[in-house]
């Protein structure tokens, strides 16, 4: 039978690809170092696991009501938007979603109209190209990199506005790059959005996950202009490691809120009722659980990003938020003989049983996201073999 054009276009996740092929080897007996889920290796704690069994035990098993989100995990994500970001939202300017994943993909298609373009700057994560396209977006990738690393890049957004672009993708702390954007950046992106009345969708997934003693900034907290304009989304899978929960939400302009809660009334439903209460728990609880883990990402991915730079042909930036780093490794691709990302990656597990992430999902060939959400023990045990199977590489001069 034949499948849509529009399906027939779309890549699929490259994240999760990789990530189901390493459980895959893994569960056929293949010893593989994965660094290619962006999922927390710890459990979920267990205050929040209680509130899904509490919920259960009370028969909590019907369709959530409104589809939209329970009331008490509204008021929940609306304490956190205010205790933590500086944002005060109404119980109808908030939603519940199924992962952060739907709250993107409902906010453009509530927000995008055929040939709409899509500002994204590069490096990206996988699927905002893919969902701008399914909303029938244009998306239009701008160029990050500075030469030495990446940083935001207000002129070259600004020149590429067009009379059609309509919205603009923020996303920091950043998957895959795992930099974070300065005060004065997110200034700087307000300005593009005011002058050219755009559409901001902040993903703001990570905000919990900083290291070197930073803090978080939102978008949308930076003025009352960008507050209107923007839909911030979030979720509790990083944050409390509730990756396979399906969980997220989205806060913004209550038309924009009431019309992805129609979607969604079309589509999933809503979220599972236990699930929320759980999502719930887990915003209102103390909330040291997250400080732990936290401090055991920040330590890993400073370990893995030294260890990375002693690698012969790869540069890497010290993560400064997030669970990834993102190393240059263009510098082994002549010696290997890989003309990219991929075979690069191909090779990496087939001969030395390491997976990541091409960096071409993200959009940037020359890079493979690795993510630090796997032990210290397992970070040390794949670079031994990185740095055994890249021993022959010449550094490049
Ligand atoms: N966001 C995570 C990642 O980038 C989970 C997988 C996905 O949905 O992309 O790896």
């Amino acid at each position: 039978m034949k499948v849509s054009l529009r399906v027939q276009e779309l890549a699929e996740s490259a994240t999760l690809a990789v990530a189901s092929k390493t459980a895959a080897l893994k569960a056929s007996g293949i010893d593989v170092v994965g660094f290619g889920a962006g999922e927390p290796d710890f459990d979920t704690p267990e205050h929040i696991k209680a509130a899904a069994t509490d919920a259960l035990a009370h028969g909590l098993t019907k369709y959530p009501k409104p589809p939209s989100g329970l009331p008490e995990t509204k008021e929940a994500i609306r304490l956190k938007f205010k205790r933590e970001n500086g944002l005060d939202y109404g119980a109808s300017e908030v939603m519940v979603t199924s992962g952060c994943k739907m709250a993107c993909y409902l906010a453009l298609q509530a927000l995008l109209d055929p040939g709409d373009e899509v500002i994204i700057p590069v490096p990206y994560w996988v699927s905002f190209p893919e969902m701008a396209k399914l909303a029938g977006g244009v998306p239009v990738p701008i160029d990050s990199s500075d030469g030495q690393g990446f940083r935001f890049p207000a002129d070259r957004i600004a020149a590429a506005v067009t009379p059609r672009t309509r919205l603009m993708i923020l996303n920091t702390p950043n998957n895959p790059g795992g930099f974070v954007y300065s005060e004065a950046d997110l200034r700087a992106a307000a300005d593009i959005a005011r002058k050219h009345d755009l559409a901001v969708l902040a993903d703001e997934t990570y905000d919990r996950l900083l290291f070197g003693g930073r803090s978080h900034v939102s978008f949308a907290s930076l003025s009352d202009d960008a507050y209107q304009r923007t839909v911030t989304v979030n979720s509790g899978s990083k944050t409390y490691a509730m990756p396979g929960w399906r969980i997220g939400y989205a806060a913004g302009p209550q038309p924009v809120i009431a019309a992805m809660a129609k979607l969604q009334s079309q589509t999933t439903s809503g979220v599972a009722p236990f699930t929320q209460l759980a999502l719930a728990r887990a915003l209102v609880a103390d909330q040291e659980c997250v400080e732990f883990m936290r401090r055991e990402f920040e330590s890993r991915g400073q370990h893995l990003a030294r260890r990375l730079n002693e690698l012969p042909g790869v540069h890497c930036s010290e993560p400064e938020g997030a669970f990834y780093t993102f190393p240059n490794v263009a510098g082994t691709y002549a010696s290997l003989g890989v003309d990219g990302s991929v075979a690069f990656a191909e090779r990496l597990l087939s001969e030395a049983k390491v997976s990541v992430t091409p960096g071409i999902a993200f959009g940037c060939d020359d890079h493979v996201r690795m993510s630090f959400a796997t032990s210290m023990k397992q970070i040390d045990i794949g670079l031994d073999r990185m740095a055994a199977w890249l021993a022959p590489v010449q550094s490049p001069a």
